[in-house]
């Protein structure tokens, strides 16, 4: 059993704390929602009433917040200096590689093993520990971040450096909102030409136009009976959330120098369809606003 200390019980948090106390660790948990506290304890998780409170005696301290500026904020004033030194340190959020480096940094100098290890997968992987992780951490450290993170995971893959694991998660999902919306102009171009939609899923899905958001999550209902397109664009991976990782993907292209045409293209496209009052649906709702019909 791990003392374990779980700071941020959102849609993502609240399950990954489940699957730890599942596991028969002690999770200390907190988070600024009442309301999430609540729902830890039901799943077997200790709530507490500060993040100081949370890691004062923890060997593992996990976050998932929303961005940057509430980790760095976290990290720099509630957990490192408060946490015992021999606590390993993972922030699991989807956050910029500048604040993650920069927040290593500080944990590192007050002598911490450090992790970012964002996630792909949503709520439903998240609720069923089968989300995969991608690392950025000292490779010494990365045994002891891959056992930490198993209760919650299918896969863990060690990206490199300390802020490597944010770089993999944003660069991903820009491919993921690319091909999304490739896959979206291409159902939207068969429908006008009269080629039966399913039908071009049976051809694409073996053809070279093969990729994940044609063959898992097909934005015409029907072929996937997974995917969101068959209930109306509800659950599945936020528009808001898509653009949230663009506009980080973005950012650390021009801080690099990186061209990314395409990705830069994409941003807008969901950023206008954002704009429109969809950021709540399913990314692949990008279908109904190139068929003309966004509020279908
Ligand atoms: P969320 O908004 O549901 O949860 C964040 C939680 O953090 C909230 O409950 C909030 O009250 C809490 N919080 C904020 N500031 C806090 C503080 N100072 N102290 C304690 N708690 C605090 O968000 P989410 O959907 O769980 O996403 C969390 C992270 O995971 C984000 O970085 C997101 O980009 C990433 N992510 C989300 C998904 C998804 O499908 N939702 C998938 C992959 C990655």
């Amino acid at each position: 059993m791990t003392k374990i200390a779980f700071i941020g019980l959102g849609n993502m948090g609240g399950g990954m704390a489940a699957n730890q106390a599942k596991a028969g660790h002690a999770v200390a948990a907190f988070d600024l929602s009442p309301s999430a506290l609540e729902r830890a304890a039901s799943q077997g998780c200790t709530p507490v009433g500060s993040v100081a409170e949370a890691v004062k005696d923890a060997e593992v301290v996990i976050t998932m917040l929303p961005a940057g500026p509430h980790v760095l904020s976290v990290y720099s004033e509630q957990i490192i200096g408060v946490a015992p030194a021999s606590a390993l340190l993972l922030d699991c959020s989807t956050i910029d590689v500048e604040t993650a480096r920069k927040v290593a940094g500080l944990a590192k100098a007050a002598g911490y093993a450090f992790a970012d290890a964002p996630v792909s997968g949503g709520t439903a992987a998240a609720d069923a520990g089968t989300l995969a992780f991608m690392v950025g951490s000292d490779e010494g450290d990365f045994a002891r971040v891959e056992t930490a993170l198993e209760p919650m995971s299918r896969i863990t893959i060690r990206a490199g450096e300390h802020g490597a694991g944010q770089a993999a998660k944003i660069c991903n999902n820009m491919l993921l909102g690319i091909s999304m919306l490739g896959t979206c102009e291409a159902i939207a171009l068969a429908e006008k030409l009269g080629l039966d939609p399913e039908r071009f899923f049976e051809i694409a899905s073996k053809s070279s136009g093969q990729c994940w958001s044609v063959s898992s999550y097909y934005p015409w209902p029907g072929p996937v009976p997974t995917a969101p397109s068959n209930r109306g664009y509800q659950g599945g991976f936020a528009t808001a959330m898509m653009l949230k990782d663009l506009k980080l993907a973005q950012d650390a292209a021009a801080k690099s120098g990186a061209s990314t045409p395409m990705g830069a293209q994409a941003e807008a496209l969901y950023a206008l369809f954002d704009g429109m009052g969809h950021g709540g649906r399913d990314f692949s709702a990008m279908l109904q606003l190139l068929r003309g019909q966004a509020g279908e």
